[in-house]
């Protein structure tokens, strides 16, 4: 009998109460493992380990914190073949994307370590004669953390890492498609050094096992990516708890790329097929909504319909596959009538489209472009998260700038031109987190603030030193 990787609860690795098999999406005959599956009595356990372990964690040396962080991303990096063809299999992307995934992990270990050691406060003159007022940080408490299936270990890594960074201990909860990379990273670390109980491992669904995390007294913050139905529940469970939770929300994106009649043709065609339809279109910052002038509309749909003929759809781990399955036979539904819906509503179909026979049975789609569609239909208001884009034609550029902004979303907006006005305009007018020029709207640095407006984020950025916001609570000191 296969054995079942366990949750990790204070010291101990523990079974479940039952085990779920990790599919491989790239072919579903394959079991990458079978993981164990918990409950809320095992979520009460793991806040317990961890209210028991912050009194010594959150007083530990910053070198401490520092020197696991630094082993465990010196780990990650001597393993990372292993994580990469680990992560290919269990979420579908291809094996160089996988790779880029783990690299990242490593660099976001490696930066928290560095921030575990340059954490500083401020002090000033009180407006009282003869006191000093100091600002310091300290961490929250116990962190709830609850993460999508896109992003299997660099999504882990990016909440963990501040969390233990900044003196917390954690309860997380990855999402049950992709256990596999997240109890890889969770083991590394334990083995980094880290004492009992401050990070804690609890798999299973969300409605139990993430509900209890959500809810479970001893937990003092939340932080969350997914799709906005279940940010929004749990924001409103946060508050609604004794003590109300501290909580950050990542949430989707139906991220527009703007192309203007001056772009450099291959440079926008780039970015469009990056953008919309690497890792599947499986991304939050995916461009799905292609908004196109009229001087370049026909040019740009001609050579990315061109481009998109050259995008191998494959098994991730065949090195000549350049976009892999989508990642369950849920998500290929939910694209599949999506396409649909795109057809009724009166957009045209142009590229793509169709399920795949590979030699290796999986969920194979190839990207679909629609054009002629228009910024009401369905397929351009709500988050499809597959490889399916629509381009949207416009007069000019301030169309474009509103159609762009007409959106419940805010994550990330992209502009192709070569004009220095527009560009810059753009920057400042684009109602998103995070703006790019002449780049796809996916594709972001580690160190620097990561995050949305509107539905897309809700509470403060992560990544970066911004991260510290979520991560820490400030304290003001009067000594008189
Ligand atoms: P999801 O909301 O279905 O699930 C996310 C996590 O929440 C999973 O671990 C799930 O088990 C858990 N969960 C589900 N119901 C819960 C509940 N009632 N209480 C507590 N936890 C619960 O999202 P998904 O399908 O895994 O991921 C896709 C979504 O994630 C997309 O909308 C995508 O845009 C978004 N995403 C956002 C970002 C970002 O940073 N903005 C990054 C990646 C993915």
């Amino acid at each position: 009998m296969t054995m079942a990787f366990g949750n990790r609860i204070g010291a101990e690795w523990r079974a479940g109460v039952g085990t779920r098999p990790n599919i491989n999406p790239s072919d579903t005959t394959d079991v990458v493992g079978v993981f164990a599956q918990g409950t809320a009595a095992d979520v009460a356990d793991a806040v317990a380990a961890a209210r028991a372990a912050f009194p010594g964690w959150s007083h530990s040396g910053p070198m401490d914190r520092h020197g696991i962080l630094m082993r465990a991303a010196a780990e990650v990096t001597a393993r990372a073949e292993e994580l990469a063809t680990l992560l290919a299999r269990e979420e579908g992307k291809t094996l160089t994307e996988a790779r880029g995934e783990v690299g990242r992990a490593a660099h976001i270990l490696a930066f928290f370590a560095a921030e575990a050691v340059r954490l500083t406060g401020e002090t000033g003159p009180s407006i009282r004669p003869g006191v000093t007022v100091e600002v310091t940080r300290e961490p929250v408490g116990v962190i709830g953390i609850i993460t999508p299936w896109n992003f299997p270990i660099a999504i882990p890594a990016w909440k963990i890492a501040p969390a233990l960074a900044y003196g917390n201990c954690v309860v997380f909860k990855p999402a049950d498609l992709v256990p596999a990379c997240a109890w890889a990273l969770v083991d590394i670390l334990v083995r980094a050094g880290l004492p009992e109980g401050v990070l804690n491992l609890v798999m299973g669904p969300g409605r139990s096992v993430g509900q209890a995390i959500v809810t479970a007294r001893g937990i003092d913050a939340v932080t969350f990516t997914g799709s906005v139905a279940t940010g929004r529940g749990i924001a409103a469970a946060c508050v609604a708890g004794q003590p109300m939770r501290k909580v950050q929300l990542e949430m989707g994106g139906k991220n527009p790329l703007l192309v203007l009649d001056d772009a450099d043709l291959d440079v926008a065609v780039r970015a469009a097929l990056d953008g919309a339809f690497f890792q599947t279109g499986q991304r939050c910052t995916a461009s799905s909504r292609l908004i196109v002038t009229e001087g370049i509309h026909d040019r740009f749909v001609a050579t990315l319909t061109e481009a998109m003929e050259g995008l191998t759809v494959g098994h991730a781990l065949d090195p000549s596959t350049r976009v892999g399955p989508v990642a369950d036979a849920a998500q290929l539904a939910i694209d599949l009538a999506y396409i649909d819906k795109g057809r009724t509503e009166g957009a045209r179909l142009v590229a793509g489209g169709e399920l795949l026979n590979r030699p290796t049975p999986g969920h194979y789609l190839s990207p679909a472009l629609f054009t002629e569609a228009t910024n009401a239909m369905a397929i351009a208001r709500e988050e499809i998260f597959g490889p399916v884009a629509c381009v949207i034609r416009v007069r000019d550029y301030d169309e474009g700038l509103a159609t762009a902004n007409d959106t419940d979303f805010g994550l990330s907006a992209g502009i192709c031109t070569t004009s220095l006005k527009h560009a810059t305009h753009f920057r400042r007018n684009a109602e998103a987190g995070m703006v790019m020029v002449n780049l796809p709207t996916a594709g972001v640095d580690p160190h620097v603030p990561f995050g949305g407006r509107k539905g897309s984020s809700h509470g403060p950025r992560e990544q970066g030193s911004h991260a510290r916001e979520f991560y820490t609570t400030v304290k003001t000191g009067y000594v008189g």
